[in-house]
């Protein structure tokens, strides 16, 4: 048996291959969302545990079992599990939203005990929009319009958008009724944990993962029919203008996220392409979450993607990565080529801004440095021996063609390797 360290279940280490796909697409996330005006924050990974249950709600997956809640010295203290929670928090914290709208965005690690499998990770990474103070439908459209861009900038197609609205609390509560009399009428069929949610959290029941309870939920009446006036105008309001900017949409009745904190406008970005861990990106508006976390009456919406969910889509997509490797490898051997090449490293760095270039390290003779200047993947090998050193110039040689090594004065070769790599 082996005795090698293991990661702790369903915790992954992001090695740097991996790494570096993660690096490229986050940083076309960035972009976008940046684009929209969003400001990132920094959030600490540790909350008191309230917070989650008064948010979240404590008849949810999350709350009742997928939580890593532990004492601190008295304190209970939670691992986040989704980022909305603390973003409103650190707003309360700050006075962030007094006469103020903010419009703010973070990445991060999130951990939820689930059953690990492909696609679901117990520490898994989101993107996380939020944008508070603004009443919508106006940005609820943007927030979607946003993430349809990143599809389009991304070249994912197999997406589709699921929309539906949850009104307000009035006008949930006869929706709440209604759902509980038809339940009831079915309460033999139902499952464990539906039963035990239909007196506390009946629309819960409707977000429900097991299969055998499809057919039942598909029967429920659909909140859409208890919209109150303004709810509904503000539904129509989202359609329209996703219509004007031509994102699709399927309206879909018996969405409601697995969150209690959300009212009027959710969706979800679902896709074929990752079975049946099919939800990519995801969010809603939770109006109401402000004031119950303390704080003044504030409209706010958001979405979370899953960074993991988000590689794998677009790999399936058919997306690639730029590359990775470095431009040139610096051979070095002979009398007082070391100090030279050192040199001619930095400035190499100093000269071209995002110019890759690699220092052979360690020594080594002529034919194990161009081993490991092939294996690091590089473009060229600069090869500086001592006769090279005597003139003034280093070799320059292709290492990913057939071309012919070739011989650069060194104070040209700033100039050389910046022409050769622009406009990669
Ligand atoms: P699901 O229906 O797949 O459980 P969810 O509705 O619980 O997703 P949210 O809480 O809305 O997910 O989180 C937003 C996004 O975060 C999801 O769309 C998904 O991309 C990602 N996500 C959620 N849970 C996990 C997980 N355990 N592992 C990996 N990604 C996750
Ligand atoms: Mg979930």
């Amino acid at each position: 048996m082996s005795n090698k360290p293991k990661t702790v279940r369903g915790m992954n280490d992001i090695l740097p291959d991996v790494a570096a796909r993660w690096q490229h697409l986050e940083s076309e996330v960035e972009d976008v969302i940046q684009a929209y005006g969003y400001r990132q924050v920094r959030l600490p990974l540790l909350e008191h545990t309230e917070i989650f249950r008064r948010s979240i709600g404590e008849v949810t997956d999350i709350v009742e079992k997928e939580m890593y809640t532990f004492d601190d010295d008295g304190d209970s203290l939670t691992l986040r599990p989704e980022a909305t929670a603390s973003m409103v928090r650190a707003g309360i914290t700050h006075g962030l939203f007094h006469n103020q709208r903010q419009k703010l965005w973070t990445v991060g690690p999130m951990f939820r005990r689930e059953r690990p499998q492909a696609g679901r990770y117990r520490q898994f990474h989101q993107f996380d929009v939020e944008a508070m103070g603004y009443a919508g439908p106006d940005v609820d459209a943007e927030l979607i319009i946003m993430s349809a861009r990143l599809w389009q900038r991304l070249g994912i197609d197999s997406i589709r958008l699921e929309i539906n609205s949850l009104g307000v609390a009035e006008s949930r509560e006869r929706y709440r009724e209604a759902l509980v009399e038809y339940f009831n009428g079915v309460k033999s069929r139902l499952d464990e944990d539906s039963i035990r949610r239909l007196g506390k959290n009946p629309l819960r029941i409707l977000d429900t993962k097991n299969p055998d309870m499809r057919d039942i939920v598909a029967g429920a009446p659909v909140m859409l029919d208890y919209l109150d006036e303004e709810s509904a105008a503000h539904f129509e309001g989202l359609k329209a203008l996703l219509e004007a900017a031509g994102v699709e949409y399927e309206v879909s009745p018996r969405l409601v996220r697995g969150l209690d904190y959300y009212s009027r406008t959710v969706f979800e970005w679902v896709t074929d392409a990752l079975g049946s861990q099919n939800a990519v990106c995801a969010g809603g508006r939770y109006d109401g979450l402000v004031e119950k976390l303390g704080g003044r009456a504030t409209p706010a919406i958001g979405w979370a993607m899953g960074v993991e969910r988000l590689v794998a889509l677009y790999e399936a997509c058919g997306g690639g990565y730029p590359p990775v490797a470095p431009d040139a490898y610096i051979v070095a051997v002979g009398e007082g080529t070391q100090a030279r090449a050192f040199a001619l490293a930095e400035e190499l760095r100093d000269a071209a801004s995002g110019l890759r270039v690699e220092l052979n390290l360690g020594g080594g003779s002529f034919k194990s440095q161009m081993k490991r200047a092939d294996k690091s993947g590089a473009t060229w090998a600069l090869v500086l021996g001592e006769q090279e050193l005597s003139e003034g110039r280093i070799g320059l040689k292709p290492l990913r063609s057939a071309a012919q090594q070739e011989n650069v004065a060194l104070d040209q070769l700033a100039a050389v390797l910046q022409e050769r790599t622009s406009g990669r």
